[in-house]
């Protein structure tokens, strides 16, 4: 089976861990680091063979396009990240549907193609902000990949769907991948609970999850891997959160890579075969499928 591998191409200063220390207006003093540590991803995923989605927020895109061209030339797919990273929940539909276009255009301007999926900053589209969904459909998306279905204290959705599925507004959710035990759904696949649980624990439940037949969704940023990283003045939870775990992580996404099947979202999930997309818009091509 084919898993999805996903990147949220964003800086050490975009995470909301870090918005206190280092709000949006003092985003454009910050030294620039994605770059980089996204070009070091696209090595490895070219050393392994693996396409990948790489979900842009539209802020970096503006500032780095030759990264948007060089990941879409190598057969990854171009997906959207919001232009602002502010969460989906804490803004007025007016203004999501403003970040999210304003984002989609700066993309699909560089990519040259058409961006059908979205990644909500913070997995931020809860299971009852059909509103967003509905905006989402209504600005061109097919797919939102924007839902972890867990109890945290800072994002997740407790009452958010495990499984994928297709809204009222006929939009595709693909969920990150949890590791279901007593009737909780607990974090295996990405980020955070890569760099800092145990090994063997993620291993486990990641291994639990691909036995129950969908596709992975498995999600880092680049940050991840930068050690090097400028240690901000935020609060000791936040560190702990952001600077836990960076050193080991290109070497734990790696033996993911060893060991499961990665594709791009579209390809993982079959998008083009879930939705009527192929039929309604053939001149769009399917080449990056
Ligand atoms: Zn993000």
């Amino acid at each position: 089976m084919l898993n999805a591998f996903t990147i949220d191409v964003e800086d050490y200063f975009h995470t909301e861990a870090m918005s206190a220390a280092v709000p949006a207006n003092k985003w454009a003093g910050m030294e620039l680091r994605v770059e980089r540590n996204t070009w070091k991803l696209l090595e490895l995923l070219e050393r392994r063979g693996v396409k990948a989605t790489l979900f842009f927020l539209g802020w970096v895109a503006e500032r780095c396009p030759q990264l948007v061209q060089a990941a879409a030339a190598a057969g990854h797919e171009v997906g959207c990240h919001s232009y602002s990273h502010r969460p989906v929940y804490r803004l007025t539909p007016q203004e999501f549907r403003e970040d999210t276009r304003r984002a989609k255009d700066v993309l699909e301007t560089i990519a040259g193609h058409r961006v059908r999926g979205y990644r909500a900053p913070s997995f931020s589209i809860l299971q009852n902000m059909e509103w967003a969904r509905h905006i989402l459909v209504e600005e061109g998306f097919i797919y939102s990949s924007s839902s972890h279905p867990i109890r945290h204290a800072n994002y997740g959705d407790r009452l958010g769907m495990r499984l994928p599925y297709r809204d009222s507004n006929g939009l595709w959710e693909f969920p990150m991948t949890t590791w279901r035990v007593l009737g909780q759904n607990l974090p295996v696949s990405g980020g955070a609970y890569l760099r800092i649980l145990p090994a063997s624990y993620t291993a486990l439940g990641l291994r639990r999850a691909a036995a129950a037949g969908e596709p992975l969704m498995v999600y880092l940023h680049p940050w991840e891997i930068d050690e090097n990283q400028p240690r901000l003045n935020a609060g000791w939870r936040s560190c702990l959160r952001q600077y836990t775990g960076l050193q080991g992580m290109l070497g734990r996404v790696e033996s993911l890579l060893e060991r499961y099947a990665f594709g791009t979202v579209a390809r993982a999930y079959r998008v083009a075969e879930r939705s009527s997309w192929n039929q309604k818009s053939t001149a769009m091509g399917s080449a990056i499928l």
